[in-house]
């Protein structure tokens, strides 16, 4: 459920008609509502509150200070991939304390700064990343709190390039070899164990690779603390999936997942952290573009948006799927026809959608892509020298500019001339 509902034949981000910011910021812009966010935050907090736990939003996901600030005020923590995401969450008013670290490639300067500055744990993917980060704990005199990443081997049945859960990914330790890495582990000085670390994939839309992945994870802290480490937290990552279509897909809810986390490991007396993005912000965000023509082909009509692939790259990525809606309602009665819906970018795989069924649509129409608000704009680019788009945040009757359009001259501005030109 969201916060994005027709009103007197409009689409509204609360209380405010998307007309309204179109006309004050222009198009295309992101649009993220306080009450959704809110919401699924809150969804799980209720799905944990018999655990000892702390939600950990996926800063990769949406990294606006503004959101991160939203979610930290309902008690949030971040879980981190990147100096730049620890830097951001810490600018958000983030404590360290209530940051994880996660990601393949960690590199001592990252490290440095988040031992500087405070971390929770570091979820270490790596024995070679292990040795380092202990080697610059022992440097600076402390000791780097950890999980190890584990592999279990688990196939999150999700799209391939969101997978990372199978023994063929790059992500984490092979799950075989956790209890000699943890042995390692104990015996490095710049090293306190913590727990275990586990995340399989992205937008799952089932639980049973959850519990599979989860249930290796009870057995590995039963055999970790037979082996005397003192694994009081498990971190369970992210993946819940949410629907990108209205119709027929029904993805578990929090609620459920919640259990079944109660049912698996509700017994090892341990802190659950998890680290959702996509269900919280997924649905909390949505592109709003205007038709700048309409264009017709041999056997095919294409609506072109002011929007294109650097805006939202999922349908280019992912070939994933998002409903687009006008902004002001269509009569119900109206004939829909099938369009090609796509970007000014010069590149074929600059379209969202084909053959979509879509009311009469003219030049200077606002149309709003749902679900657009996880991997959105923080995977946009400038690619054809295109700014990147303006982030607003709602909360119901107000709105403001959380991130502005930047002009034309800050971009190119920031090229510099080698002297001998
Ligand atoms: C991307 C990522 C997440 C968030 O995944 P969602 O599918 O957005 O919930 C959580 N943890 C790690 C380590 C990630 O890489």
């Amino acid at each position: 459920m969201d916060h994005f509902l027709y009103c007197n034949g409009i689409l509204h981000a609360e209380d405010v008609p998307l007309t309204e910011i179109a006309a004050h910021v222009g198009t295309p812009f992101y649009c993220y509502s306080t009450a959704t966010l809110t919401r699924h935050f809150r969804l799980f907090q209720e799905a944990l509150d018999p655990l000892d736990h702390l939600v950990c939003f996926s800063v990769k996901s949406l990294s606006n200070q503004a959101i991160l600030r939203t979610l930290a005020g309902l008690g949030a923590g971040m879980d981190v991939v990147s100096g730049g995401e620890y830097r951001r969450a810490l600018a958000a008013g983030v404590p360290g304390d209530r940051i994880v670290f996660s990601g393949v490639g960690k590199t001592r300067e990252e490290m440095t700064h988040a031992l500087t500055h405070g971390i929770r744990q570091f979820n270490v993917e790596s024995d070679a990343e292990l040795k380092v980060l202990s080697e610059v704990a022992s440097a600076m005199g402390v000791r780097a709190p950890i999980t190890l990443r584990v592999n279990p081997d688990v196939d999150a049945k999700t799209h391939e390039k969101i997978a990372t859960g199978r023994k063929e990914d790059k992500f984490g330790v092979p799950i075989s070899r956790a209890r000699t890495i943890y042995a390692e582990a104990a015996a490095l000085p710049g090293i306190e164990v913590v727990g275990v670390d586990v995340h399989i994939g992205s937008q799952l839309t089932d639980l049973a690779p959850f519990e599979a992945a989860f249930s290796k994870i009870a057995d590995l802290t039963r055999a970790l603390r037979a082996d005397g480490h003192s694994i009081w937290r498990l971190d369970l990552g992210g993946g819940l999936g949410i629907p990108y279509t209205t119709s027929n897909e029904t993805p578990p809810l929090p609620l459920d997942y919640g259990a079944m986390i109660q049912r698996v490991l509700g017994d090892l007396d341990v802190e659950i952290e998890i680290e959702p993005g996509r269900l919280i912000a997924g649905n909390a965000g949505i592109l709003v573009a205007s038709v700048i023509y309409l264009k017709e082909g041999e056997g095919r009509d294409f609506l072109i948006l002011d929007a294109a692939m650097n805006d939202l790259i999922r349908p280019a990525m992912y070939g994933a799927h998002h409903d687009i809606v006008p902004v002001v309602e269509a009569p119900a009665a109206i004939d829909q026809r099938p369009v090609d819906i796509v970007g000014p970018v010069c590149e074929s795989g600059d379209t969202f959608a084909k053959q979509r069924q879509m009311p009469p649509l003219a030049a200077g129409d606002l149309v709003a892509f749902r679900s657009a608000g996880a991997y959105g704009a923080v995977m946009s680019s400038e690619y054809n020298t295109r700014p990147l788009i303006p982030e607003v945040l709602v909360h119901q009757d107000q709105y403001a500019v959380i991130r502005p359009r930047p002009s034309f001259d800050e971009i190119i501005n920031r090229d510099r001339l080698p002297e001998w030109l």
